[in-house]
């Protein structure tokens, strides 16, 4: 016959041990055989999981007496469960332990404030603080979102509202996914690694397995908090104030670590990215710190010459066109772009398309009627 486990004898308890001496025992041993604090070594990993199964079944009083009725059949032995100075314990006495252990990992802490609201949490844990086992939870994914923005808010830069849907972190049980009472265990299957190695048939090569009990996460929660059903986040409409910098092109990508979706039960926070879309301005562009344009003026002016009105970032310039200027021809306005600093700005460009009309009144046509008798009959190389 296979020899039983002595649950007591692995936690160092007697028979009669109440339940408390239990959670003593198995609290000072789990410590030492953590599987955090013994990286890689088998023996540990085998003494925690001999010792997470005793507690289970000892600390919970159905288990323990169905357990205790096959051992005195098994044993041959005879004692009686009815001496026991024990006092029933609800199953989440169970779970209280194994919570006391687990300390959430501080590391993707978003914010001081997170930071500090996980205190209180933190502090109503008992000596086993000092065993930290990393959440394994599932990282949030990127928040993809645009943003339109004027011309001028392009240049000058500016701080804009812009609302999204997004994973917050659960406020009722700061993304741990537990209830108030904060039930959460390690997962007995993987002892709190998220995987679990096992040996095909024929093979001596181990396989690193995600654990299907917990599914990877390494703990297992008993009860669900009630407002994130258990993941840790929350759907929340957020509003966000975001700082555009001065010459942001259009097409730029901005970057807001960390302000993308929530991880659930706490993984990490996934990015805000914001596509910048610059609206385009009626007739100016920008090329760095100068700035283009396209004027068209009629071919009178364009021959007789003369001033024509061209726009700025402020409003309006003059720029004299000399006689003769021919189309597409650019003129540089020195100090009318983007200021780069006190002393130094880009320069205006002016292109000028000679613009054919297309609907005449009857004075117009009468004079050119008359020009046109005078015209001069260009060659075909342009020259006359
Ligand atoms: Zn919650
Ligand atoms: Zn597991």
């Amino acid at each position: 016959m296979k020899k039983r486990k002595d649950h007591y004898r692995t936690l160092g308890v007697d028979f009669d041990a109440t339940y408390d001496e239990i959670k003593n025992a198995y609290r000072k041993v789990a410590i030492q055989y953590h599987p955090d604090k013994n990286l890689g070594d088998q023996q540990a990993e085998e003494k925690f999981k001999a010792l997470s199964e005793a507690y289970t079944i000892l600390s919970n009083p159905d288990q323990r007496r169905i357990y205790d009725q096959a051992e005195r059949v098994s044993s041959g032995l005879n004692y009686s469960t009815s001496s026991r100075k024990t006092a029933e314990h609800s199953s989440a006495d169970l779970n209280n332990i194994f919570n006391d252990i687990l300390k959430p990992s501080k590391s993707n802490s978003k914010t001081n404030e997170y930071t500090n609201s996980h205190k209180h949490r933190q502090q109503k844990t008992s000596p086993t603080d000092n065993v930290d086992i990393k959440t394994r939870g599932k990282p949030g994914n990127d928040v993809n979102t645009e943003i339109a923005i004027s011309f001028a808010q392009s240049i000058s830069g500016t701080e804009e509202n812009i609302r999204l849907k997004r994973n917050e972190t659960c406020k009722t049980c700061e993304g741990i996914g537990t209830s108030e009472e904060s039930i959460q265990s390690i997962c007995p299957r993987c002892i709190g690694k998220g995987q679990v190695s096992q040996s095909p048939s024929l093979s001596k090569v181990k396989l690193d397995q995600i654990c299907n009990r917990c599914d990877g996460k390494g703990t297992i929660i008993h009860q669900p908090c009630e407002n994130c059903h258990g993941i840790g986040v929350v759907k929340k409409e957020r509003t966000l104030r975001v700082k555009i910098p001065s010459m942001t092109d259009n097409g730029s990508l901005l970057r807001l670590t960390n302000q993308g979706h929530a991880g659930e039960n706490r993984g990490n926070f996934g990015n805000l990215f914001v596509k910048v879309v610059v609206e385009k301005h009626p007739v100016l562009e920008r090329d760095g710190y100068d700035l283009k344009c396209h004027i068209p003026i009629g071919f009178a002016t364009a021959a007789l010459g003369g001033k024509i009105e061209v726009p700025t970032l402020t409003g309006h310039a003059k720029l004299e066109i000399p006689s003769g200027t021919q189309p597409n021809k650019t003129f540089q306005i020195n100090n009318l772009g983007i200021k780069k600093n006190k002393d130094e700005q880009g320069n205006l460009s002016v292109t000028v398309e000679i613009y054919v009309p297309t609907k005449l009144n009857k004075k117009q046509q009468k004079l050119l009627r008359e020009y046109k008798k005078i015209e001069p009959k260009y060659k075909f190389n342009g020259k006359n």
